[in-house]
């Protein structure tokens, strides 16, 4: 790997799919207007290495809604703060084979969602954030103190998920009949809401996700772990078997590292022991996944060979 130019490898995967963007590749989310007004012509790349080099190319400064990404690091906080127990009562640890925000499975399952990262189980991990206080502070200082510059919320977008968020009220609701829900309802579906509208640039994801390439440790402070090295195990084989929709498997094939997606058309990927990554391209595919973002990550690991296969 010392002999990949990873600048140089960026360089050429925007060079190749800016001009896709450009000309528009997929669908960007228009469930609220705050997204559906985000041009697809943005694509943005950077990474960050074990030891702290960077790179970046396209529009990797430019925030964007990082929506589901955030799961990852709601869970992390989780973690951080409450036994395995707490966490995992509730909610599985398998993929769904299901749309994010698919009420089906909750039904048979009584309440238990599949995994953290689809949208009930958010929920579900939100309201056991809930029940330790200051969620939404205690999120943005994780996210702030990870990439060591100021993280926050887009109340726009908050306002419009919660405006507009009726399968997730209705998740809510589904799971609370099964008093899997500690907390009311309105106050888990907050957080929730809150932590979908984070805005961050692919460069602050990269950095932030430095943690699950450094076997838990921080990514800008070597004296401090984020979380236990067994746990950044545990986070990176979640994003490999959930972190993409139900395209997990084809994400396996085709890329091989664990990656967590978002609505807003940012990937977060992993090498373990290696770097962290993250592209963004607002244009979805029929899975809800960016699709130059992932046509950008098999771009990459074919160019430097990286993969946990
Ligand atoms: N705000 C979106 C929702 O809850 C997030 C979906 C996503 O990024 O997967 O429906």
């Amino acid at each position: 790997m010392a002999a990949v130019d990873l600048q140089a490898v960026l360089d050429g995967i925007a060079a190749t799919l800016a001009p896709r963007a450009a000309a528009g590749a997929g669908k960007v989310a228009d469930y609220i207007p705050a997204l559906a007004r985000v041009p697809a012509a943005h694509f943005g790349i950077a990474l960050c290495t074990r030891d702290g080099t960077q790179a970046a190319a396209g529009d990797a400064h430019q925030p964007f809604s990082i929506q589901s990404i955030s799961k990852l690091f709601t869970l992390t906080l989780a973690m951080q703060t409450l036994e395995d127990g707490e966490i995992w009562q509730r909610i599985g640890r398998e993929p769904s084979g299901n749309p994010f925000n698919s009420l089906v499975q909750l039904e048979s399952e009584r309440g238990v969602p599949r995994n953290p990262f689809i949208n009930a189980g958010a929920i579900a991990v939100a309201d056991r954030l809930v029940t330790h206080g200051d969620a939404k502070r205690r999120l943005l200082e994780l996210l702030s103190g990870l990439c060591g510059e100021t993280i926050a919320f887009d109340e726009e977008v908050a306002a419009s998920e919660a405006a507009t968020g009726y399968r997730n009220i209705a998740l809510a609701n589904f799971m609370k009949s099964f008093q899997r829900i500690d907390n009311p309802v309105e106050a888990a579906l907050d957080m929730y809401f809150h932590q979908c509208s984070v805005a961050m640039s692919c460069a602050q994801v990269a950095r932030a996700a430095g943690y699950l390439c450094r076997d838990g440790l921080h990514p800008l402070d070597d004296s401090s772990q984020v979380v236990t090295e067994r746990q950044a195990r545990r986070l990176n084989a979640l994003m490999l078997t959930c972190g993409t929709y139900d395209a997990a498997g084809e994400f396996a094939y085709r890329i091989g590292l664990p990656c967590k997606s978002g609505v807003g058309g940012g990937i977060v990927a992993v090498v373990p022991d290696t770097l962290s990554l993250c592209v963004w391209s607002p244009g979805l595919d029929h899975s809800g996944n960016s699709a130059l973002g992932m046509e950008a990550l098999e771009l990459f690991v074919g160019a430097t060979g990286l993969s946990v296969f």
